[in-house]
């Protein structure tokens, strides 16, 4: 006979979203599985991927209150203190500082494989919740009265609510029948680690060349992180040049700003492509992290908006546990659905629309792209507004 488990919540996938969305219902009394197919090992000691993490101050908060920022070694949380945007050769910098938030920071950065970490630790001390590892789903499907989910062992799952947090090219997602629109900017972004001779003083830099972006994001006083985008036959060459190329490209790149320059770590390439599904949830199912929004990391929003979803349903569903109603119930996931594609929306759309205007070289889009450096410089309340949708500050 078929041997079936129950549970109340069954995440597919315990990357950052699905970890965090199992952190935030800790303690409710709800059963909850995580199912991932990386291995245990993987998943309590992560590999470095190159990705450094900006967060917002939200972020810290959320991260605070399921009890994972603090454990996040001090030394490994680096603070944004200003922000530097240029445009082709110019010298011309629109500057976000501090005076226009409240709070000290711009935000935070933090290395993806530390935050992975600590999400990691806090989901394992859980009572509530279990982690499958070594497992992948291969269908799921579900009706009125319950969400079915098989995994590669052959095991069946039944549970009140499925959630999909497998990425942005989720499986899951299309075996539910939920379609997305994808865009590839066919172009790659390069990450790694730079160390420096001058301090970079908590400076965060986004300069958006002709033909490529560089951001160079603060680190410890002399290392910075590096995060290059460019066409895929361009990434070729970069990512084939030693590394004392590398650097010497880098270092001149940044018209020696931060003096000499040494790479530092491995340097890791990621193909960009923008993902936006078309609902976020169904029956007794719901999307969260990339697989509801995959963002284009040039606003550095995508693991922000990611803790956004997990919040924005976990909280729904802690109130329909706490009032003893279904909360798999389909008024339930549409609440969800709407909060987060309001919130999700303006910030897909318009990181998108910076993409399509700063990587553009015609003349008259060059000439668009310092207009708008110079418009948010001069009208402090749009650069207020800007800092805040950065920053997610309510200064
Ligand atoms: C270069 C780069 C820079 C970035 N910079 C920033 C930034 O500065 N700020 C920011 O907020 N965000 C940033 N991001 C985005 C951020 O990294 C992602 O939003 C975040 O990692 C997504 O987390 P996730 O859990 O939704 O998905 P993922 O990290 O993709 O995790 C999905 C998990 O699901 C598992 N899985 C997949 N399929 C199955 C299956 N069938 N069964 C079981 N398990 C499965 C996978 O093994 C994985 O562990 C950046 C991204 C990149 C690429």
């Amino acid at each position: 006979m078929e041997l079936v488990m129950k549970k109340d919540i069954v995440v597919i996938g315990a990357g950052p979203a699905g970890l965090s969305f199992a952190n935030s219902l800790a303690n409710t009394g709800l059963n909850i599985l995580l199912v991932e197919s990386q291995s245990k090992d993987a998943l309590s000691d992560p590999a470095i991927d190159g990705r450094d993490i900006a967060l917002t101050h939200s972020s810290e908060k959320l991260m605070t209150a399921m009890d994972t920022w603090s454990r996040i070694p001090a030394d490994e949380i680096f603070p944004i203190k200003e922000a530097m945007v240029v445009d082709g050769d110019s010298e011309y910098a629109m500057h976000f500082d501090r005076a226009r938030i409240p709070e000290e920071m711009l935000g935070f950065i933090v290395s993806n494989h530390v935050i992975r970490k600590a999400l990691y630790d806090k989901a394992s001390s859980l009572e509530n919740v279990e982690i499958l590892t070594d497992v992948s789903v291969t269908a799921v499907k579900t009706d009125e009265a319950a969400a079915e989910v098989t995994l590669s062992n052959g095991e069946t799952l039944k549970a009140a609510l499925v959630i999909s947090a497998d990425s942005r090219f989720s499986e899951t997602r299309r075996k539910m029948g939920i379609s997305a629109d994808m865009h590839d900017f066919g172009r790659v972004c390069i990450v790694c680690r730079v160390t420096h001779e001058h301090s970079n003083q908590g400076i965060a830099h986004e300069c958006f060349f002709y033909g490529q972006t560089l951001a160079v994001l603060p680190l410890s006083e002399n290392e910075s992180s590096i995060v290059i985008t460019v066409s895929s036959n361009m990434a070729d060459r970069i990512m084939s040049m030693n590394a004392e190329t590398f650097s010497r490209h880098v270092e001149g790149q940044f018209n020696s700003k931060l003096g000499r320059m040494e790479l530092s770590t491995e340097r890791f390439p990621y193909p960009l492509v923008a993902v936006w599904a078309n609902k976020f949830a169904g029956q007794r199912y719901a999307v969260i992290g990339d697989a509801a929004v995959g963002m284009h990391p040039v606003t550095a929003h995508g693991f922000n908006l990611g803790l956004k979803s997990q919040h924005t349903l976990a909280r729904l569903i802690k109130d329909a546990h706490k009032a003893g109603t279904d909360i798999g119930a389909s008024a339930l996931l549409k609440r969800y659905e709407f909060a987060h594609r309001k919130a999700a929306k303006p910030i897909y759309l318009g990181t998108n629309a910076i993409v399509k205007l700063f990587t553009n070289d015609m003349p008259l889009h060059r000439l668009a792209r310092k207009a708008v450096l110079r418009f948010g410089n001069a009208f402090p309340p749009v650069k207020r507004i800007i800092t805040r949708q950065l920053t997610e500050t309510s200064g």
